[in-house]
């Protein structure tokens, strides 16, 4: 029910003001329309129907604006989703083809051996010691007794030896690439949260507009804004004289100064502090940013560095345990291996002294160089350390042929 107003009995009560001046923080009413003196210019005077009408319209634009909120968010999350599954993909790719990887290196090795079985199945099922072209062929397995078979489950045994090295290599590799990768998860605790907006009606207590000094017969259009004056006066208009004496200190600092000066001013400083906080907030980004892809590339060349020398480690192993005494034998005089006859004992330590040396000279090389240059340089020290060793042998044959000579001598 609209009530009449009791002032002005004609007029319904159904107008209010929405000015931040005309309202207060709770238990606003609507009165006659000459209560509130209103004139056509007036905006901020509002009808029943206007104030609902208006509401519900900025209601509608409120919706939008919050509902293309979440639009864009769910368009970021849209986007942000498809890119993990895209690395997803690739991860998951990358897996199958390592899976791929092992199955096909272990089954070309078992293609070998499946040939052995092969060629050893056809000796025994259909060839008969009878056919000329097949004696040789049992003369050979007959000499393979158990002794002969037992050098080659060695042989096959150092080669899968190696073979489980290399796959624990890159096994090591992988677990803790996963691990360091499972550790990272997307976090956001540093990013503001949304709020439920907790709405307010806007008061500001009315100033009495530009008072008259009655005294100086002149608008009161100034204001003291010196720290002390702002506590203890409360903000008190003047006119220009009033200051100069009231506010003597203060006008003479630049304190006294009128509203709209200092409105002109406090826009002057939003823009400034605007304008500041863009120019931070580019630059903090842009620093951030520069020192992130910095970091990246710092992990991405050492990760690369790291590939290298875990590839070098690897030729390091594969040429270091090399049995030097395992190459290419000569037999004569049926069974004495022609090799092992230049070296004593002691020849055959510093042999392998020698190979331990190396190792330890070109170990100091992995990190630094690329594979060709570990390669030259691989074989640089090879040599080096060969032509050491051949010195000291020679020295030491030297030796031994004086010594026998001497013992020849004294007979
Ligand atoms: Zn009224
Ligand atoms: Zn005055
Ligand atoms: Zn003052």
């Amino acid at each position: 029910m609209i009530k009449k107003c009791e002032s002005h009995l004609k007029y319904d009560e159904k107008y209010i003001c929405i000015h931040i001046t005309r309202l207060k923080e709770e238990g606003n009413k609507f009165s006659c329309h000459k209560c509130l003196n209103w004139k056509k210019s007036n905006d901020f005077v509002k009808s029943m129907e206007e104030l609902e009408e208006e509401a519900k319209e900025n209601l509608v634009k409120y919706v939008e604006m919050q509902t293309k909120v979440i639009n864009s968010n769910n368009e970021m999350k849209g986007k942000y989703i498809e890119s993990i599954t895209k690395l997803y993909h690739k991860l998951n790719q990358y897996f199958e083809n390592q899976q791929k990887a092992i199955n096909s290196s272990i089954e070309q090795q078992n293609q070998i051996l499946t040939q052995n079985i092969n060629q050893a199945n056809q000796l025994l099922n259909q060839q008969s010691v009878l056919d000329l072209q097949s004696i040789d062929k049992f003369i050979i397995f007959a000499q393979l007794n158990q002794e002969s078979q037992k050098i080659i489950e060695n042989k096959y045994n150092y080669i899968n030896d190696c073979i489980n090295r290399q796959f624990n290599y890159e096994f090591a590799e992988f677990q803790s690439k996963v691990n360091q990768f499972i550790t990272m998860e997307f976090k956001f605790d540093n990013v503001p949260k949304y709020e439920v907006e907790q709405f307010k009606i806007l008061t500001v207590e009315k100033k009495e507009k530009l008072p008259y000094c009655s005294e100086h017969q002149i608008k009161k259009k100034w204001i003291c804004i010196h720290q002390d004056c702002l506590k203890e006066q409360k903000q008190n208009f003047l006119c220009s004289d009033c200051a100069k004496v009231t506010h003597d200190q203060h006008s003479k600092g630049n304190f006294i100064k009128t509203i709209k000066k200092i409105k002109n001013e406090q826009n002057e400083k939003l823009k400034i502090i605007e304008e500041q906080y863009q120019m931070l907030k580019k630059e903090s980004e842009k620093k951030i940013d520069q020192e992130l892809a910095q970091n990246q590339q710092k992990q991405q060349e050492i990760f690369e560095n790291y590939l290298l020398m875990r590839e070098n480690l690897k030729v390091l192993e594969a040429q270091s345990i090399i049995n030097p005494f395992n190459q290419d034998k000569q037999y004569i005089y049926s069974s004495i291996d022609q090799n092992l006859l230049s070296y004593d004992s002691e020849m055959i330590n510093l042999e392998f002294q020698s190979k331990l040396e190396q190792l330890e000279l070109k170990k100091q090389h992995i990190t630094t160089i690329t594979k060709d240059e570990f390669d030259q340089k691989c074989k640089s020290i090879e040599e080096q350390k060969e032509n050491q060793k051949n010195e000291s042998f020679k020295l030491k044959q030297q030796m031994q042929y004086e010594i026998q000579i001497s013992d020849i001598m004294q007979k």
